[in-house]
């Protein structure tokens, strides 16, 4: 779709609207702006405008609608399917400076709060008022909560507590156009014809600009403990992850780390731990309001791990020791990406089929002659496969990487999985998403974005072509 450039009098035009200082068009806000954390991708935007409320967000996107201008909105710029990028140029629109948490209502637990706030900061403002936030992505000290719901974001607690879908109660959007929105609210229930808070949970910024949410929120847990259990095969930690919810227990975190991670990891942070011999870890938590059920939860977690073949079970019971273990599973992923040329995958499959999967991984990668690091979020099923370049040479590495993915995708299909957990599909996802989804639903999609998003303004080439 042919798209018009950002010409001298809409740049006027966009001052006017957002104030000179929010529209930068100087190289290296274009640079900076035109990056986000999927590979090495860059598509840096035509400008950058900063608007600070929502009129001035509806109003760039009635401008850019009349215009026919793409408009790329961005978060923390974390995103991992390269969602942000302004694969089009055209504008990109950050909503950093929209980032006031606007109500904290403790009678009713819910949070009223702009896109802009960064996740961390409403988890410790949350927690002040003795309230839990729970979704927690790794990159929670830098991802916004705008981005969070874009991308349907997820992290180690999502076991027990579920991912950012299950804390949306209400939004308010803006439309391509520039319509505005509001569903949902402070209420727990809404059968109030189709469920569009839903929908734009995890559209990618592709429907609609998210302008201000209601977050549900729960009480804090009082009592938390952490253990570290090293195996000496993959097979068994996989195998065990299952079993735990088999014995009873949901634990608040059941995270998997294979040896390669670990080892990225201590380099990174300059950590030692325990049994570097083993081939994988897990590293779990449980938590609760009373620590006797605490820590008889940490026991029977502990019991199965042994009998699944654990090494050892460590118990973290010092709030120091267990942000020391957390510190080392959140420096995974950045601590991996540094080793060389990477891809990622970002596999979903049923919790059983864990330990199917990861072998299966590691079979499909090692047939292609490519190297393999795979942690992740055990008790979801959702395993982050790196691929890696290496020493590889540039030919080979593009002969067998879409071949290695499209089989690792066929794979997680066929176990029950998805081919995206948390990260979406974004840009670098996007042809292998009718591995997953029929052509029935694959059309469905296209005529969703087609209802909200006519003239294919808003973040063009992300999900769908
Ligand atoms: C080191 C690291 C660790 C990570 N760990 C996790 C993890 O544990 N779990 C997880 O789920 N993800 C993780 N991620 C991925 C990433 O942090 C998440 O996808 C996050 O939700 C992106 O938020 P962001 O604010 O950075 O969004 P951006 O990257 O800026 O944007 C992401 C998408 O959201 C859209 N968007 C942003 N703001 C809005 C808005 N206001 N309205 C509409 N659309 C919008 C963008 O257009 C884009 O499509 C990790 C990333 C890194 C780099």
């Amino acid at each position: 779709m042919p798209y018009a450039p950002v010409t001298p009098p809409i740049l006027a035009e966009l001052r006017e609207l957002c104030g000179s200082d929010q529209v930068l068009i100087d190289d290296e806000a274009r640079a900076r702006y035109g990056e986000d954390e999927t590979e090495d991708l860059s598509y840096p935007p035509e400008v950058i405008l900063r608007p600070g409320n929502v009129g001035e967000v509806a109003g760039i996107l009635k401008l850019a609608q009349r215009e026919r201008i793409p408009v790329t909105p961005r978060g923390g710029g974390t995103g991992l399917s390269g969602g942000a990028l302004p694969v089009h140029g055209g504008i990109l629109l950050s909503v950093e400076r929209m980032n006031r948490i606007l109500e904290i209502d403790r009678l009713n637990a819910v949070a009223v709060v702009e896109p802009g706030v960064v996740c961390e900061t409403l988890q410790d403002c949350v927690e002040e008022a003795g309230l839990y936030y729970p979704p927690d992505p790794a990159s929670r000290g830098s991802s916004q909560i705008g981005g969070n719901i874009a991308e349907c974001a997820a992290g180690p607690h999502a076991v027990k507590y579920g991912s950012t879908k299950d804390y949306v109660l209400g939004l308010e959007a803006v439309l391509p156009g520039g319509e505005i929105i509001r569903t949902g609210g402070k209420i727990r229930k809404d059968v109030t014809g189709y469920n569009l808070t839903q929908l734009l949970v995890g559209s990618e910024g592709t429907l609609a600009v998210v302008t201000q949410a209601t977050l549900r929120l729960l009480p804090l847990p009082r009592s938390r403990l952490t253990l570290l259990a090293p195996f000496a095969s993959l097979e068994q930690a996989t195998a065990c992850v299952s079993e735990i919810f088999q014995a009873g227990v949901v634990p608040s975190a059941c995270e998997f780390m294979e040896r390669d991670a670990v080892a990225a990891a201590e380099a990174h942070i300059g950590v030692s731990f325990p049994h570097r011999e083993a081939a994988a870890h897990l590293l779990i938590e449980v938590d609760g309001m009373e620590d006797g059920s605490v820590a008889r939860e940490a026991e029977i977690v502990g019991k199965v791990c042994l009998a699944r073949g654990a090494l050892d079970v460590l118990l973290a019971e010092a709030p120091a020791k267990q942000a020391e273990l957390w510190r080392l599973r959140r420096s995974v992923g950045e601590a991996v990406k540094k080793i060389s040329v990477y891809k990622e995958e970002d596999t979903v499959v049923p919790r059983a089929a864990l330990a199917p999967l990861v072998a299966g991984v590691k079979a499909i990668c090692a047939r292609h002659g490519i190297a393999s690091i795979c942690y992740g979020h055990a008790g979801d099923g959702n395993v982050h496969v790196n691929i890696l370049k290496g020493e590889m040479d540039e030919a080979r590495w593009r002969d067998h990487l879409s071949d290695a993915i499209r089989e690792i995708f066929e794979l997680t299909v066929s176990l029950g999985g998805r081919i995206s957990g948390e990260h979406g599909i974004g840009l670098t996802q996007k042809p292998y998403l009718s591995l997953a989804l029929s052509d029935t639903e694959m059309r469905l999609l296209r005529d969703l974005k087609r209802v909200f998003d006519p003239h294919h303004i808003l973040n063009p080439g992300k999900i769908l072509d």
